[in-house]
């Protein structure tokens, strides 16, 4: 996130870039200006004291020349007087000065040293130029030997009539003392110049180190803001915009802090709601691809976190063959499908939604699993106890029917079918009102209706009585022909239980006849009786066609039957051991079957009993 900033971008080096550049430009334009009207100034004031100069000689040789061209008689020779001139005028910067007569003649010359020019013609070309103009030429000339910049008047004059040309008088002055002036003036500017923009520079950074310091700081602490670290608070210099800025990311980040802590808390609410929620919850990106799962979808699809994030959803659920993310976004109904769970197959039913924002845009899915195992089951059952019930109503009415259509086409009036057939109809009948009222105590026992009332009874005198019945019934001319015994291991002490003796009776009526009725070829059906440290159980043996293992565990189920149609012809509706089972447990007690096809069954049946001390009784 740290960007390191380069040199050149700084703000800083901007700032005193930009500073420097404008006293670099400024001093530029000034320094030009400035240098070259002082030039012009120099040169110019230069030029008018030499020509003042020249026009002061002018005056003062004009008389001795125009002595000279008259050839005037005089005590003294004009040319001296005009030497003499020339040697008194000559200094001050005046490097040659000549006086030369109409004839090109030189008739003084300043210079000591070229006294032998005189009297020669002059070889100037300047001078003849003037010669032949009679105008006064000033011009800027360079030495051939020295280089140096000279300052050249060549001035003619005239008689004081201003008529006749009396000669030219040639001034050659040194000028470049000036521009060295104006070069020392230069460097002086240039130096001055260097200065102020050390200056400026050491004050530029200063202004601007100044500048960018607070700057510095807000860079520093909204960088730890965005790090998460909102403790730091900026110094605010003053009521500048800086300052105002300061202060308000002083602001930002107390802002930033709280609803970041209310995020945080938000989301620590999310992450609990969701971990200790019973359905499994999970969360997709708009791709459908998983972000979030719970821990309960995990239990459910048993799946780990790190196994599915990112995952498709639909690869997940197992569901891809069925479904597409399209299909989803657009119905987003619900669906069953298998969970994973390891102890049991389970059915979990997955409902989407969307998450959908505002602008209508969907951000991703959240797909609820909910363990709908039981309710499937419950589901099942009841379909299964319907269609049982239709069934087991239709076959007796059905029958019934055919038999009392018979009687209806004439049948009533035969003596020997009408008596059997309204028997039928009578044992049918009974049979549906048994059922019914099989049907309708289960319903009580099931809406917690069927409350029992119990008493102290002894168990063993209980069973006794039950197995005499029976002995009694299987002597009868019911069961004539067929041999049947009754065994009884019963002890010999009395066991006090608490039951309700007319139901307990009924479970155990249903179990002996059972016996009877699956044992078609007769045996011997033997009633035990034994006593542990907290409960009494009861068993009754047959020696008749047993019971398939895999029906052992059904038969308490309503309406299972392992022969249907010999169950149905013995006057079965498979409600019984049903009945028996909801009873027993009423009691706190247990029922179970254990056999061998074609040898027997037992049935056993726990009751809780707690063995009364000697003592207690005495
Ligand atoms: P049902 O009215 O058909 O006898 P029950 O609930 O009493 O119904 O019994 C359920 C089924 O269990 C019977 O149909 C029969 O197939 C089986 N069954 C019960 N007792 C015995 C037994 N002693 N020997 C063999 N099969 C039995």
């Amino acid at each position: 996130m740290k960007k390191k900033i380069r040199f050149y971008q700084s703000i800083n080096t901007k700032i005193v870039f930009i500073i420097v550049m404008l006293l670099v430009f400024a001093l530029q334009i000034i320094g030009a200006n400035f240098i070259t009207q002082i030039e012009r100034r120099l040169v110019t004031s230069f030029q008018e004291d030499r020509q003042a100069q020249i026009d002061f000689l002018e005056s003062t040789v004009q008389p001795y020349l125009e002595e000279y061209e008259n050839n005037e008689e005089s005590e003294i020779d004009p040319r001296e007087e005009i030497n003499d001139l020339l040697s008194e005028f000559s200094g001050s910067g005046i490097t040659d000065l000549q006086v030369i007569d109409q004839n090109m003649v030189v008739l003084g010359n300043s210079d000591s040293t070229q006294q032998d020019t005189l009297g020669q013609l002059s070889d100037d070309t300047d001078v003849r130029d003037v010669h032949l103009s009679g105008n006064t030429l000033a011009i800027q000339v360079e030495d051939s030997s020295s280089g140096a910049r000279k300052w050249k008047i060549v001035e003619p004059v005239y008689s004081s009539s201003g008529e006749e040309f009396l000669g030219i008088i040639l001034m050659e002055s040194n000028i470049e003392s000036v521009y060295t002036q104006i070069s020392d003036i230069t460097v002086i500017f240039l130096q001055s110049s260097a200065v102020a923009i050390v200056l400026s520079l050491i004050l530029a950074n200063m202004v601007s180190r100044a500048l960018t310091k607070p700057i510095k700081e807000m860079q520093t602490q909204t960088r730890a803001i965005a790090e998460g670290d909102y403790s730091g608070t900026l110094k605010v210099y003053g009521e500048d915009e800086l300052g105002q800025l300061a202060f308000l990311i002083n602001e930002l980040s107390d802002e930033v802090a709280e609803a970041q802590e209310s995020i945080d808390s938000e989301r620590r609410r999310l992450d609990s709601v969701l971990t200790h929620m019973t359905d499994g919850v999970i969360a997709t990106d708009r791709r459908g691809k998983i972000v979030i799962v719970n821990n309960m979808a995990e239990t459910m699809l048993d799946v780990t976190n790190e196994e599915v994030i990112g995952k498709n959803l639909l690869k997940v659920l197992d569901v891809e063959e069925d479904l597409t993310l399209r299909k989803l976004l657009e119905e987003q109904e619900d669906i069953l499908i298998n969970g994973t769970s390891v102890e049991a197959p389970t059915v979990l039913r997955a409902s989407f939604s969307l998450i959908q924002r505002e602008t209508g845009f969907i951000s991703g899915i959240v797909c609820v699993l909910h363990d709908v195992t039981e309710q499937e089951k419950i589901e099942a059952e009841r379909k299964q106890f319907v269609s049982n019930v239709s069934h087991e109503l239709r076959t007796p009415l059905t029958s019934m029917r055919s038999y009392i259509e018979a009687l209806a086409d004439g049948a009533w009036q035969d003596p020997d079918l009408a008596p059997r057939f309204l028997e039928v109809t009578q044992n049918e009948t009974d049979r549906m009102i048994r059922m019914i009222q099989d049907l309708l105590h289960l319903s009580r026992i099931d809406a917690g209706k069927s409350e029992l009332e119990v008493e102290l009874v002894d168990l063993t005198e209980l069973l006794d009585h039950v197995l005499n019945r029976f002995d009694m019934l299987i002597h009868s001319s019911d069961y004539a022909g067929k041999n049947y015994h009754i065994e009884r291991h019963l002890l010999n002490t009395p066991v006090f239980v608490e039951l309700d003796t007319d139901r307990m009776m009924q479970v155990l009526d249903n179990i002996m006849n059972n016996a009877l009725k699956y044992s078609p070829d007769g045996g011997t059906i033997t009633g035990r009786m034994r006593q542990t440290d907290q409960s009494v159980i009861i068993s009754i043996t047959d020696q008749g066609m047993g019971i398939p293992k895999n029906d052992l565990v059904k038969i308490f189920s309503r309406f299972y039957r392992v022969d249907r149609a010999r169950s149905r012809a013995m006057g079965g509706s498979g409600l019984g051991l049903a009945i028996s089972k909801e009873v027993v447990e009423q009691h706190g007690g247990r029922i179970w079957a254990d056999s061998k096809e074609g040898e027997g069954t037992t049935f056993y049946l726990s009751l809780p009993y707690i063995p009364f001390e000697e003592d207690e009784w005495s």
